[in-house]
């Protein structure tokens, strides 16, 4: 057993884990990242890149449970359970309901309506600092509609995002048309938001994070961490091959990953796993201008530098549960009659577990054991777009100066 001092350790390579390390670097502290895998291979690798700044709505919203059924009764489509794990879900489908009714996901509109702005500004702050402002385009966004009153049903969020200080417009066939041209007929109903941001592509920018950190000093340790322990003044990091660490501030980034942690810590995380899928085909598979996102569909199209990603959906699986692509080939399928000139050969599928809390809001905070060991992860469907403003959250936690933002809508005590 070998026992080394750092200053602070960051566990996981994920867009978290590596945003948390920036943020430390930027502190002047000396970084250490443990991934027990490949860098950057987890949910951060396959996401649709989007910078969804408007994105304020949770899916845990009122009239969930009347659309859930719906959805549910497809076995391909926008939402499953698969049987085998239905059980299991119980206990955060419960707080998934409770947290749609009406007081509680106005409350979490508001929290996220506060994190976005300071999100974009520190992620915009981010790329300026680590030279990867041109892995930040800004695409817009056109959001599409199946029918007049599929867009009517959607008007409240809408006007909660607009009063968030998001703005975008109404959009009928005409300017669909010029907007993305190559539609099929029926969309003639959309909202455009000119502001839509996106990164050139996820995996590679996670990366490039990543190897900035390293070329600032930061170091790497591959290996899987078992257990987090307080020691007097900091952390203790334990390894499954027998390695200890022992530093002033830990920071859990183990997306999906980091409930076992938690709970040794002896607090309670009903984290569970959003399992979301896409299929990436190779460029010129289409001529995308920019993100489209089918509403009544549950997914999205992206135009990235490695090719055109059409991906979304979820899947209440667990961890362990072996993919089931034919979600990926059904999102793909709809996607030819969205766009019919679309080449739907040589794709690249994928699976990737979001980090989901029941009531869509991270878990950015202290361990209730000590301070020194710092919460980071759950951010579900939005870990790209929170990822800077949380790295920023995690330094200020760790430095022990006032957080940039309030930080007790994300705190762990909140399932106690
Ligand atoms: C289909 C899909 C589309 C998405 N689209 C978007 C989008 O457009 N925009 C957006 O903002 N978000 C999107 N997301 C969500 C986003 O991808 C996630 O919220 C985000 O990647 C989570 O980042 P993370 O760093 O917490 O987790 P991860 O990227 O999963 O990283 C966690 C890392 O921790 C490591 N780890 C875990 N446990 C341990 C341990 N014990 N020891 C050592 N290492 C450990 C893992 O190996 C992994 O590398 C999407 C997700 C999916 C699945």
């Amino acid at each position: 057993m070998n026992s080394s001092s750092v200053d602070a350790v960051v566990i996981g390579s994920g867009i978290i884990g590596a945003m948390s390390a920036h943020y430390l670097l930027e502190d002047g502290r000396s970084v250490l990242i443990i991934e027990r895998g490949e860098v950057a291979r987890g949910a951060s690798s396959g996401n649709a890149g989007i910078l969804a700044f408007p994105e304020i709505i949770p899916i845990a919203a009122p009239g969930m449970m009347w659309k859930a059924p719906k959805w549910l009764l497809d076995p391909l489509g926008p939402l499953s359970l698969p049987p085998s794990y239905a059980l299991n879900m119980v206990p955060w489908l419960w707080r998934l309901w409770r947290a749609s009714a009406r007081p509680a996901y106005e409350r979490t509109v508001g929290v996220h309506a506060r994190m976005m702005p300071m999100a974009r500004s520190e992620m915009l702050r981010t790329v300026e600092r680590t030279g990867l402002r041109a892995m930040v385009k800004q695409t817009g966004t056109l959001d599409l509609y199946d029918s007049e009153a599929s867009l009517n049903a959607a008007a409240d969020d809408w006007q909660a995002k607009r009063k968030a200080g998001f703005e975008f417009q109404r959009v009928g066939r005409g300017e669909i048309d010029s907007l993305q041209p190559g539609l099929a007929p029926q969309f003639r109903h959309g909202i455009f938001t000119p502001s839509g941001l996106q990164v050139s592509d996820p995996l590679e920018f996670t990366q490039a994070l990543f190897s900035n950190a390293m070329s600032r000093g930061a170091s790497l340790r591959i290996g899987e961490v078992i257990r987090i322990e307080p020691v007097n003044d900091g952390a203790r990091v334990i390894l499954a091959d027998g390695a200890i660490f022992e530093a002033k501030t830990v920071v859990l980034a183990g997306g999906a990953w980091s409930k076992k942690i938690v709970t040794g810590l002896g607090d309670h995380a009903p984290l569970e796993t959003e399992r979301g899928y896409n299929t990436t085909l190779p460029q010129g598979a289409f001529p995308l201008h920019r993100q489209l996102y089918f509403n009544d569909h549950g997914f999205v199209v992206t135009p990235l530098s490695t090719g055109i990603r059409v991906g979304g959906a979820v899947e209440l699986g667990g961890l362990k549960l072996a993919p089931n692509y034919k979600r990926s080939e059904a999102m793909l399928k709809k996607a030819k009659s969205f766009l019919p000139d679309l080449k739907t050969e040589g794709g690249r599928q994928w699976m990737g577990f979001r980090p989901s809390m029941p009531d869509c809001l991270p878990v950015i905070g202290p361990s209730s054991a000590t301070p020194a060991i710092v919460y980071a992860f759950g951010h579900g469907h939005l870990g790209l777009t929170q990822s800077a403003a949380t790295g920023r959250l995690v330094a200020d936690i760790a430095a022990r100066r006032k957080p940039a933002l309030d930080i007790e809508p994300y705190s762990i005590s909140r399932f106690r």
